[in-house]
């Protein structure tokens, strides 16, 4: 058996907490990657694992990828995750709930926990009833937090522009066309921001109706879920799983561009590479989609309304610039850049 130290995943963590409370069931892990910039802000996840191993190394990897998100979104937030173990019935009771409240509580603040795969909004305000660092919880009109769907849906558009520009030479969207794998809460809302201003849309879901029906509403053409990433298009837009530009998939894109909301869309290292040496101009994941970690550590913040969410949302373009530039001096990879930028900002490089 490994020690934690030994895991592939681990990273120089500041912690790695394992709660156990036979009472009510909960075993749980929170992982502290980096509190450099602020309180390690990330969500749990409420999942059947294997073993405990496939749990702590799911803590382990995601805790830096929080880092790196807030990080790079200009958040005064570390990066952390909570993950609890659904026992082999996947219930989740109250009981459980509150023991992980007071898992949470007893770090101090040190790690704020937000809703993820698994976890809703009732979670959260069950949770909050042990616990002030937990945010993802009902909020008052024109105020930060809430569903982050749209905050995130509204990022990767501003993100969507920004690599328009870049690769095409082009302000508007206007009669650009843009293939969006994945029309739920994030694609659907960033194919509605995209129609608004003009552009041309091919659209696909799993579920092919869902797909339909939005294409209907917004005036664009739905194909089928294997079709969407061969369409010849300015722009791909994966809004849907992750690992989906492995080496075959890079090979028979038909785009200049890869823009799109889903976390961890590259499958390998040597994937960033392909994409880097098609010269196709890649939006890292991270760094497009921090919408919706924006609004909820504003929430956290207490005072901040939608206007500040939506100005600092602002900021993901001039990132992403950033990362563009950089990728282009040097010669490496935008996923490559924006990991290295991310380490710069938590000093860890
Ligand atoms: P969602 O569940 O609302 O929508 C996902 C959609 O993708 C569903 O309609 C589903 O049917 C479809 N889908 C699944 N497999 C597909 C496939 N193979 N081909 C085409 N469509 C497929 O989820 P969401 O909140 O829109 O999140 C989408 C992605 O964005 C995920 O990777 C998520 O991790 C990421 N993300 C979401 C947020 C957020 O605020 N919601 C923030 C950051 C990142």
């Amino acid at each position: 058996m490994a020690s934690l130290w030994d895991y592939p995943d681990f990273d120089a963590h500041e912690g790695v907490h394992l709660f156990d409370d036979p009472a009510s069931g909960l075993r749980a892990i929170v992982a502290i990657h980096s509190t450099n910039l602020g309180p390690a802000s990330g969500g749990t996840r409420f999942w059947h694992y294997a073993d405990g191993e496939a749990a702590i190394t799911d803590a382990l990897r995601l805790s830096r990828g929080m880092s790196y998100k807030n990080a790079m979104a200009g958040l005064p937030a570390g990066g952390g995750k909570g993950v609890i173990l659904a026992p082999a019935d996947r219930r989740k009771t109250p009981e459980l709930l509150a023991a992980f409240g007071r898992a949470v509580d007893s770090l101090g603040g040190r790690y704020v926990t937000a809703e993820d795969v698994g976890v809703g909004e009732a979670d959260m305000v069950a949770i909050s009833r042990e616990t002030r660092h937990v945010v993802g919880l009902p909020v008052k009109e024109g105020m930060a937090g809430g569903d982050p769907g749209p905050t995130t849906a509204f990022g990767v558009f501003l993100g969507v522009k920004a690599a328009v520009r870049r690769a095409l030479g082009r302000d508007s969207v206007e009669s650009v066309h843009v293939a969006i794998q994945g029309t739920g809460s994030v694609g659907g809302g960033l194919a509605r921001h995209l129609a608004a201003e003009g552009a041309r849309l091919t659209l696909a879901d799993a579920d092919a109706g869902r797909a339909e029906r939005l294409a209907a509403e917004l005036g664009g053409r739905a194909v089928a879920a294997d079709e969407i990433m061969t369409v010849e298009a300015d722009v791909l837009s994966p809004c849907a799983l992750g690992a989906i530009l492995t080496e075959s998939s890079i090979a028979a894109l038909k785009v200049p561009v890869v823009a799109g909301g889903a976390n961890n869309q590259i499958a390998t290292p040597g994937d960033a590479q392909r994409l880097h040496a098609r010269g196709i101009l890649y939006a890292p994941d991270y760094v497009i989609n921090a919408g919706g970690i924006i609004n909820v550590v504003f929430e956290y913040l207490g005072d901040k309304s939608r206007a500040d969410v939506e100005a600092q949302v602002a900021g993901i373009p001039v990132r992403l610039e950033q990362v563009w530039a950089e990728s282009a001096a040097t010669g490496d990879p935008a996923a490559v850049v924006a990991d290295h930028m991310a380490q710069r900002l938590i000093g860890r490089r």
